[in-house]
C-alpha cells in the first residue's frame, strides 16, 4: 500500500510508492557524452574565466595564474548581478526587484577528474572553508538576505561543465522553501521550547531505520518524507544555526561524514547525477535557535513530470528505510582518526 506522508519541517506531501520499493540496481543512470573541449576550470585555464574573486593557493602565486588548489570566480553568465541598488517597485498586483545578488562558482580542484567521493579530506576542508568564507562576505553586503549554495553533478541534475564546481547565488529575498523551514520549524519551536531539526536528528539515530552513518558531530540519514530515492540528508548533531558557524573541526568532521556517504551513494548507484543543497540560516536567523543548517544530497534518478510540478507533491519509488539500509551496507573509506 502507498503511504503519503508529511514532511514535519516544510509540511510537504510526498508518496512514498513502496510497493515498487526501486532498489539501486533497477535505476538506469543514463551516461552523457561529453564534447571534448578546452574546461576553463582546468589549471593553466585561469584566463578563461572572469578574474577571480578568492582563491586558495600557493605563496607567491599571483591571481588568475596557476598555484590555487580552491578558486572562486563569478559566473559568466550570472543570474542575478552584484553591481547596482536595490529597488523595489510595485504596479497594481505587480512587484519587481532589480536583480541584485551574486552568482559565484567556486572551483572545486584544479583537476578535471576529481569529485565530492574522490577528493581527500583536506581538499574538502577547503571547499568548505570557502564556502564559510564566500558566506560570510556576501550575508555582510546589506542588500543580501540569504545565500544559496548548491552542487549540480552530472547533466541531468544540470551541470553544464564536468570539471567540479559549486556554485552560490545570493539573493535580496528569503526564497520560499527556506521561509517554509523556517516558518515549520519557528512553529515547533514556539510550542514545545526546542528546535525541531536537532529533535527529529537525535529520534533518527535513536530509531537507527533511516540513519545511514553518523561520527561524533554529524549524522546523515534518509528523511521520513524523502521527495527522491535515496535523498539523504547530513547535519549536525548539535544545535547550530549557520554555516558561518563552522570551526576547523566540525570541517574536518563534516568533510569526513560527506566524503563517506558520497561514497556509498556513488558506489551503491552507478555514479547517479544528484544536486546538493546547503541550506542555511538567512541573515537575521544567524543565532535562531530553531532554524538549523544541513546538506541535503538529492539523487537524480527519478524524472519530475507533470503530477511533481501540478501539485507540488513528489512521488518517491523507494521508501527511505529501504534506501538508508541499502547505504548502510554499501562500502565506504575508512579514515585515520583526525585530532582537534
Ligand atoms: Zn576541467
Ligand atoms: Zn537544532
Ligand atoms: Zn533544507
Amino acid at each position: 500500500m502507498p503511504e503519503l506522508r508529511q514532511d514535519p519541517i516544510t509540511k510537504r506531501w510526498v508518496v512514498i510508492a513502496a510497493e515498487r520499493n526501486k532498489r539501486p540496481q533497477d535505476f538506469k543512470v543514463i551516461r552523457e557524452e561529453r564534447k571534448p573541449g578546452v574546461c576553463p576550470f582546468c589549471e593553466g585555464n585561469e584566463k578563461k574565466t572572469p578574474p577571480e574573486i578568492t582563491a586558495y593557493r600557493e605563496p607567491g602565486t599571483a591571481p588568475d595564474e596557476q598555484g590555487w588548489w580552491i578558486r572562486v570566480v563569478p559566473n559568466k553568465f550570472p543570474a542575478l548581478t552584484y553591481e547596482g541598488n536595490l529597488i523595489t517597485t510595485r504596479d497594481q498586483f505587480y512587484t519587481k526587484m532589480s536583480g541584485i545578488g551574486a552568482h559565484e562558482v567556486i572551483i572545486e580542484s584544479p583537476d578535471h577528474q576529481m569529485s565530492l567521493e574522490k577528493h581527500s579530506i583536506h581538499q574538502l576542508q577547503e571547499i568548505f572553508r570557502a564556502w564559510r568564507e564566500r558566506l560570510e562576505n556576501l550575508l555582510s553586503d546589506s542588500r543580501i538576505n540569504y545565500v544559496q549554495i548548491f552542487k549540480n553533478a552530472g547533466a541531468r541534475a544540470g551541470a553544464s561543465l564536468e570539471h567540479p564546481h559549486s556554485q552560490l547565488i545570493a539573493t535580496p529575498i528569503i526564497p520560499p522553501v527556506v521561509e517554509d523551514e523556517l516558518a515549520g520549524a519557528r512553529e515547533y519551536f514556539e510550542k514545545e521550547g526546542k528546535c525541531l531539526f536537532c529533535e527529529i536528528s537525535s529520534f533518527e539515530l535513536s530509531n537507527k531505520t533511516r540513519v545511514v552513518i553518523e561520527n561524533e558531530e554529524f549524522c546523515a540519514y534518509c528523511p521520513y518524507a524523502s521527495r527522491f530515492p535515496f535523498e539523504t540528508w547530513v547535519i549536525p548533531k548539535g544545535h547550530q544555526a549557520s554555516f558561518t558557524y563552522l570551526d576547523d573541526y566540525l570541517l574536518n568532521q563534516l568533510s569526513l561524514i560527506l566524503k563517506q556517504t558520497m561514497q556509498k551513494i556513488v558506489t551503491s548507484l552507478n555514479r547517479p547525477p544528484y544536486n546538493l543543497v546547503l541550506h542555511t540560516a538567512p541573515k537575521g536567523y544567524l543565532e535562531s535557535p530553531y532554524y538549523h543548517w544541513h546538506i541535503e544530497i538529492l539523487p537524480r534518478l527519478t524524472t519530475v513530470a507533470g503530477f511533481e510540478w501540478g501539485t507540488g507533491i513528489y512521488i518517491n519509488p523507494t521508501a527511505p528505510e529501504v534506501a538508508a539500509a541499502f547505504l548502510r551496507e554499501a562500502p565506504q573509506p575508512v579514515f585515520e582518526r583526525s585530532s582537534r
